[in-house]
């Protein structure tokens, strides 16, 4: 675990201001705050905090550009065009995306360019082609020649993005592209963890010719700002993804006006390798399903559930994997897993590295960094029970527990006993096997064969506590448009 010192790669931080109704500008109150950089544990640089003032100034700009100028007047084409663009603008600014993202969030610069930018990237280009496409339909009703009626789809107006600090950009696209492809308005928050990257995103947007204040970013502290966000009146929407604490939280928050309320929060994913898998392929592919971005991933595959005849030779194979991962700062192109993201975080992670010492087995890893930076070695933990803490709670970094079963029905029923249901993954050679094993997994996305395939057309989000609706895919529209009828009488 070291810290290489930064490289070329490492960009210049620039304008840490608010961007509210396309300018730059103080918070209200004129406070700061520090960010960090995970991989030495130093200041980073100050940024503006955004309070409930400024949530207010925001959210007055976004009203503006939703019901007047150039915004609300804009045909779906050219919405399409621009949003298109902005697209284009990530890919052209992707080193410069993805290096903000290694100093703010402490992910390896590669992955931070290559996976993260690329695929916001991808969701302003997906979502683009949508923006002509959000029809209505004719309705044949009960009373024939008398009504004409027929749907609309229509924008909600203003929404509230509240995003996380574990793929700030990417998760930023996500909600802010099906967003504007339904022609809303936006207020993002991003996490005070890791605000750069939403910052730039709102400059960029400009740049694409999205008018001011459609797309405004103050960044802040979630028990300020983002409550205020949370509970603002003229807020039609809020869509948030981080922890199901937080989550609940919102809801309350958001009864002040019944807003629309969207969540995608924690997961402990069940990942199951059958007696038939491909075991090599099943072992890589467990491996990066769990500790890419350092396990900080609400897919994150958590829970490896091996039959007992493959158990021995799973636990070797993780073992050996998590053994050759180089953990170190971001910036050294060797590095797959970086620092955590902050002090917090590796607190809390360190805590459970320590309880799996005590209650289990560590077959791998298992240590982390005292001081300097926020680094803990990938870690396979096995021996412990289905009930115990570390197996049960989301641990949120690149720890494994390797569990043993003897058959099918056991293991559905021991992967679906959580409160949680956003992933789940299935090793197996027999399509038969792959299919039921499909239906009776209680989660929002099942990947066969493989493990963390996203892509902007394919719908995600989670069963049960895991969250409410869907990022991504065309059904996301559903969650940023109102559907209206109209019944028109035509004749007697
Ligand atoms: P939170 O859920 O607290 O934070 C996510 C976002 O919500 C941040 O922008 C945060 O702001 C904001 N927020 C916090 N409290 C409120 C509130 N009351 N009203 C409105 N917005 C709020 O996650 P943490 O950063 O504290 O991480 C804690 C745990 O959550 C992690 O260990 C992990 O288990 C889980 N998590 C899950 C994620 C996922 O993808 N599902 C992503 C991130 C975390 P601020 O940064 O200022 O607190």
């Amino acid at each position: 675990m070291t810290n290489s010192p930064v490289s070329e790669h490492a960009p210049t931080i620039g304008d840490t201001r608010l961007l509210i109704n396309g300018e730059r500008v103080d918070g209200a109150e004129g406070a700061t705050f520090d960010i960090y950089n995970p991989s030495t544990g130093t200041v980073l640089a100050q940024v503006a905090e955004g309070r409930k003032e400024d949530i207010n100034r925001a959210v007055k700009a976004a009203k503006n550009a939703f019901e007047s100028g150039p915004w609300h007047d804009m045909k779906p084409a050219e919405r399409a065009k621009l949003i298109w663009r902005l697209g284009d603008l990530l890919l052209e600014n992707a080193a410069e995306l993805g290096g903000l993202e290694t100093l703010d969030n402490g992910k390896p610069f590669l992955q931070a360019r290559d996976g993260d930018v690329s695929a916001a990237a991808g969701l302003f280009h997906y979502m683009s082609g949508w923006a002509t496409k959000i029809e209505g339909s004719t309705i044949p009703i009960s009373f024939p020649g008398q009504f004409h009626t027929y749907t609309r789809r229509e924008a909600l107006g203003v929404v509230g993005l509240i995003v996380p600090w574990n793929f700030p950009l990417t998760i930023a696209a996500w909600k802010c592209a099906p967003a504007l492809a339904a022609g809303n308005t936006i207020v993002l928050k991003p996490s005070e963890v890791t605000p750069l990257t939403a910052l730039k995103l709102g400059e960029l947007a400009l740049e694409a010719g999205i008018p001011p204040g459609v797309l405004n970013v103050v960044p802040g502290f979630g028990t300020d700002a983002g409550v205020a966000l949370t509970e603002h009146p003229d807020v039609a929407k809020v869509s948030f993804t981080g922890s199901t604490l937080t989550g609940r939280a919102i809801v309350h928050g958001a009864t002040s006006n019944l807003k629309k309320v969207t969540l995608e929060l924690g997961g402990k994913a069940p990942n199951i390798i059958m007696p038939d898998a491909n075991i090599e392929a099943a072992i890589q592919g467990s491996s990066d399903g769990v500790f890419y971005n350092q396990g900080e991933a609400c897919a994150a595959a958590s829970r490896l559930f091996a039959h007992r005849s493959v158990y021995d030779e799973v636990v070797a194979g993780i073992s050996a994997a998590a053994d050759a991962i180089k953990v170190g700062d971001g910036f050294d192109p060797e590095s797959f897993i970086g620092p955590l993201v902050s002090k917090e975080h590796h607190a809390k992670v360190a805590g459970y590295l320590d309880l799996g010492r005590e209650q289990g087995t560590v077959a791998a890893g298992g240590t982390y960094t005292t001081d300097g930076g926020y680094f803990v070695k990938p870690t396979v933990l096995t021996d412990m029970g289905d009930d115990s803490q570390v197996v049960r709670e989301e641990i949120f970094g690149p720890v494994v527990n390797v569990l043993p079963f003897d058959d099918e029905d056991e293991v559905v029923r021991r992967a679906n006993d959580t409160p949680y249901g956003l992933t789940a993954g299935v090793w197996t050679e027999n399509a038969g096997t792959a299919h039921r094993m499909a239906e009776r997994l209680q989660a929002g996305t099942v990947w066969v064969n493989c493990y963390g395939v996203f892509d902007a057309a394919m719908p995600y989000g989670g069963f049960k506590q895991s969250g409410w609706g869907r990022e991504m895919g065309g059904v996301v529209l559903d969650d940023y448009t109102e559907t209206k009828t109209v019944c028109i009488k035509i004749g007697d």
